[in-house]
């Protein structure tokens, strides 16, 4: 006889996911069994649970979903080295082949062969989950697993604001959802100078306030090109992050880029977006960077060195604690947008 567990499930390729019983997933002799004790929303989820365009190209159903999560080990496979049960773990989401050019070249998180754990793999919204050995992130026991599954957002944060310099720059982070949230509290703890967010939501600028941003910048009121020139002495940010994916909000965040200045694109667009690029771009001397996931692993200890000494602090991000069974509160107060990050405590 199987094992069973609940999880939360994306059973058919149309809108919505059900609790429901499942087998506990099999590991081979390379994977580790974890038991999730912390897990958390991430936009993607609201994709899959939604099921856009993306999702139905994309997601492998029928599937447990859900990438962000914290556990301890319950069971590793036989060939398993590098974790014992009992450890406290987190874990990179996506699965790569290693043998590949970008794999062999420090760019892993680029991998054409890339599968990702709760979009085309199993996932972690249920009670155990299954990582392959190799992608399992350790974490200090004394470390909350809620604050311990923000890691792989927390990863994307901090990929976007290192991927240039920052000491002493002025920052101008463009959507404050989690991600920009994070980013925000990782660029003043990084050096940066002024921190401009710029949302059209007050109840997500409000939150970018008490995680440290200098000045806050509502879009739909004013016009946050100008905005941003007047809180930089005419020059524009230095540094723009990106965070939206709106097309309006990538204009203008090359816009709103200062002459040589960075900006780090991680909001994913839904089609093409048009823009001036002579004038915006290749006369300004911008450096464009895109950023996807988190570099394997480079951005995991730069991750590590920041929050378990304490230089950010993640708990004002959370704004709700949920179990399971409260999924569909959760993704319809993720669709409003009047919510930090969504944390569902596991049994
Ligand atoms: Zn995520
Ligand atoms: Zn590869």
């Amino acid at each position: 006889m199987t094992a069973t567990m609940i999880g939360l499930v994306k059973a058919e390729r149309k809108p919505g996911a059900v609790l429901k019983e499942v087998p506990v997933p099999a590991y081979g002799p390379d994977e580790v069994l974890v038991r999730v004790k912390a897990s958390s929303i991430c936009g993607t989820d609201v994709h899959i649970y939604k099921w856009d365009d993306w999702a139905a190209r994309t997601v492998v159903t029928p599937n447990v979903f859900g990438h962000e999560f914290a556990g301890i080990v319950e069971a590793v496979g036989d060939r398993v080295t590098n974790v014992k049960v009992g450890d406290h773990v987190s874990g990179e989401g996506h699965v790569v082949c290693g043998v590949c050019k970008s794999c062999r070249t420090g760019n892993a998180h680029v991998c054409p062969h890339t599968r990702s754990f709760g979009i085309t793999l199993p996932g972690c919204f249920g009670e155990y989950a299954v990582l392959r050995a190799s992608n399992v992130i350790q974490n200090d026991p004394k470390l909350p697993f809620e604050i311990a599954c923000l890691q792989d957002p927390l990863g994307n944060a901090v990929q976007t604001v290192l991927a240039g310099d920052i000491v002493g720059k002025s920052v101008a982070v463009v959507g404050v959802g989690p991600i920009g949230l994070m980013a925000i509290a990782v660029a003043k703890a990084c050096g940066s100078g002024t921190i401009i967010a710029v949302d059209i939501n007050p109840y997500r600028l409000e939150m970018a306030k008490t995680m440290g941003a200098d000045v806050i910048v509502n879009s739909k009121e004013v016009n946050s090109v100008q905005a941003i020139r007047e809180a930089t002495n005419g020059e524009g940010a230095e540094v723009v992050l990106e965070m939206s994916g709106h097309p309006d909000a990538i204009r203008d965040a090359l816009k709103a880029a200062a002459q040589a200045g960075r900006v780090s694109l991680l909001g994913i667009p839904s089609k093409e977006v048009a823009f001036d690029l002579a004038e915006d771009v290749i006369f300004k001397g911008l450096q464009l960077v895109g950023i996807t996931g988190r570099r394997m692993y480079d951005t995991w200890y730069q991750l590590k060195g920041l929050l378990e000494r304490g230089r950010i602090d993640l708990t004002p991000i959370i704004t709700h604690r949920l179990t399971l069974d409260r999924y569909e509160e959760a993704f319809d107060l993720m669709s409003s947008g009047n919510c930090g990050k969504i944390v569902f405590i596991h049994q």
